[in-house]
Parts: C-alpha cells; sequence; structure tokens
C-alpha cells in the first residue's frame, strides 16, 4: 500500500565539480556550473508545494559552492530539513559559516587507516576528517560518518567504530556500496558480508538499513515488479537547473526548468516519464540506496518494515523524527 504519493525528498546537485577522484565514483569527471541562488528559491517555493520535506544538498563535493551557506539558510527559511555530505576538505575553513544549517550532516569516510583512506579517495584527506571531527563538535555539531561498505574494508567496520566514531559519540552510518551504469565498484558483497554487515545493526551509534541488505540478498530491482520508487518519491535537481529522470545514475532524460518546476513536475509528459520509475532494463538488480531509501519509505512491502527500525533510530538520535510529520 502506497503511504506517501507526493515526493519526500530533492537531490539537489549544487555542481558536479570535486577536490577528490574517489575510484567508485566518477562525478568529478564531469565539467559543471554551480546553482545559482535565484534558480534555488524558485526552486524550493514548488518544492515546498510539491511536498517535499528533505533537501540534500549534494555534488560532487557541495562545499566547492561558495555559497553554500546561503542555499541552506534560505531551505532552512521554506522549512526544509537539510542534508550534506562531504569528504570534509573544505569543512575546517567553512564550518563556523555552515554552523546550524545542516540537519544531517555527514563525513565520508573509507577506512580508518590514513593512507587506505587518502588512496581511495584520490586526495590526502583522513587528516582533514579528523580535524572537521574537533571543529564540528567545537560548534555543537554532531556530523555522522559516513562509511561505504566494500568487500575489501568490511573487517574495518570495528576499527571505525571503536577509534573513530564511539570516542566521540557519532553515528556510524554503514552503506553498502552500490554499482551504476558507469561506475563499477569491484566485487559485490557477498552473502557472508552481507551477513556480518547486518550483525551490526543493532548496535548503538550505528545506522544501518536493513533493507539495503534486503534488497541485495533478493538481486536488487526488478523490473518485472519494481521496488524503486526513484521519480515519484525524489526529485533530481542538476547544477544546469534542469529536473532529471528517472534518477541521477540513469539519468536518460534532463528537463529545463526555468522557475517553472510545479507544473513541470505535474504535466503529463513527466508523470508519463515517472512512471517508468525501475522498469528500464538498466533498472534490473539495481541497487542505488539513494532512491531505494525513499523508496522504502512510502510503501508498506517487506522493504518498509526492514527499513522501519533503523529509520525511527537515526531520525531518534539526530532529533530530526518530529520535522518529518
Ligand atoms: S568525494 Fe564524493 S563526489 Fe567526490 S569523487 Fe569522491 S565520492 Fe565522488
Ligand atoms: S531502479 Fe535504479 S537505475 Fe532504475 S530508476 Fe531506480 S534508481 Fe534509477
Amino acid at each position: 500500500m502506497r503511504l506517501v504519493s507526493h515526493p519526500v525528498l530533492c537531490n539537489y546537485y549544487v555542481t558536479y565539480r570535486c577536490n577528490a577522484t574517489c575510484s567508485f565514483c566518477d562525478i568529478w569527471e564531469k565539467p559543471s556550473p554551480y546553482v545559482t541562488l535565484e534558480n534555488a528559491e524558485e526552486n524550493f517555493k514548488a518544492l515546498k508545494k510539491l511536498g517535499v520535506k528533505v533537501i540534500d544538498f549534494t555534488g560532487g563535493e557541495p562545499l566547492l559552492h561558495q555559497q553554500l551557506d546561503q542555499l541552506l539558510a534560505l531551505a532552512k527559511k521554506y522549512g526544509f530539513i537539510t542534508t550534506v555530505t562531504t569528504n570534509t576538505l573544505l569543512y575546517p575553513k567553512q564550518a563556523e559559516k555552515l554552523k546550524g544549517k545542516i540537519d544531517m550532516l555527514h563525513f565520508s569516510l573509507d577506512s580508518p587507516v590514513r593512507e587506505e583512506h587518502d588512496a581511495s579517495r584520490g586526495v590526502k584527506c583522513f587528516d582533514s576528517l579528523k580535524e572537521s571531527i574537533k571543529i564540528a563538535k567545537g560548534l555543537g555539531e554532531r556530523p555522522d560518518i559516513l562509511f561505504t561498505v566494500f568487500e575489501h574494508n568490511i573487517d574495518k567496520i570495528q576499527q571505525v567504530y571503536e577509534e573513530i566514531s564511539q570516542p566521540d559519540n557519532l553515528v556510524l552510518i554503514l552503506n553498502p556500496v552500490f554499482e551504476y551504469s558507469t561506475v563499477k565498484t569491484g566485487e559485490k558483497l557477498s552473502e557472508n558480508s552481507l551477513k556480518k554487515l547486518l550483525s551490526w545493526a543493532k548496535k548503538k551509534n550505528v545506522y544501518l538499513n536493513e533493507a539495503f541488505v534486503e534488497l541485495r540478498k533478493d538481486g536488487g530491482n526488478h523490473i518485472e515488479e519494481p521496488v524503486c520508487l526513484s521519480g515519484s518519491t525524489t526529485i533530481v535537481i542538476s547544477p544546469e537547473n534542469k529536473l532529471v529522470l528517472p534518477c541521477y545514475h540513469l539519468g536518460l532524460e534532463e528537463i529545463p526548468l526555468n522557475g517553472n518546476l510545479y507544473d513541470l513536475y505535474k504535466s503529463e509528459k513527466i508523470q508519463k516519464l515517472i512512471a517508468m520509475e525501475g522498469r528500464y532494463k538498466e533498472c534490473e538488480g539495481c541497487t542505488v540506496n539513494c532512491y531505494m531509501q525513499p523508496s522504502f519509505a512510502v510503501e508498506t512491502n517487506k522493504y518498509f518494515w526492514k527499513a522501519l527500525s533503523s529509520t525511527l533510530k537515526y531520525n531518534y538520535i539526530k532529533g530530526t523524527w518530529k520535522q518529518l510529520f
């Protein structure tokens, strides 16, 4: 049963540029402008009218946007829950002006070992992560550690938990890796690794969406009976101020917004494209977390029930659950 039929999330790509070159991501290879405040404000008004609750200011590296603080302040003015994920390289410099404007601040980490993390990111950013934690805590922020779990780093979770997240009482988000059309991330998580991952779900200050694990066990999204509701739950806006459908990762259609997001989204053309969510041939086996998370929150199927306890736990720890209703 569908519980919510309007979009709940906006993935707002403020730029595709990045100051890292992670091996499991190709976004940094794209040339890209930066979104403007003017376009953002027009779009925020439409997002509000469409029922969106959360805006994820993403990229690329969102902190490369010189006016990110102003974008966030504007989003807060319109009552959105805001989220930002950063590789932390620019956080120490910008922390002060970002303070209080990000409800869910995520610091990315791939290994508790400096050399391994820096190698994975293609730039030296382990020390910057450690410094960023200190600065954020000093400012009264509570960043989460976002750990992307691969076959090669799953055994490092314990060390991350003991040495990085727990000493500062931070939430450790465990995100199983996913592949998409142009990016291959190496070996898929084995059955044994999925089992290991699940053993973390109930630990203090750990967020693991158990539905992500279940989906992998089931072979991902199936186009005959899709569980992906990317288009109907999530609005994707590109740095060029275009609506991207059916999701960023497939990106089959890019339609200029021209200050008309609300009418465009409601148009027959867009609704027809949305109806194709999860049904393209490339959607077979898809496990892209960014779209599965909202998909599992709005329809009562087995993934909804698997995701529920972790969602409640996370929002309770972060204090954001009240804003969701
Ligand atoms: S920091 Fe993020 S956006 Fe940049 S290359 Fe790495 S994964 Fe991609
Ligand atoms: S199944 Fe995957 S690739 Fe297809 S629309 Fe959904 S998120 Fe995009």
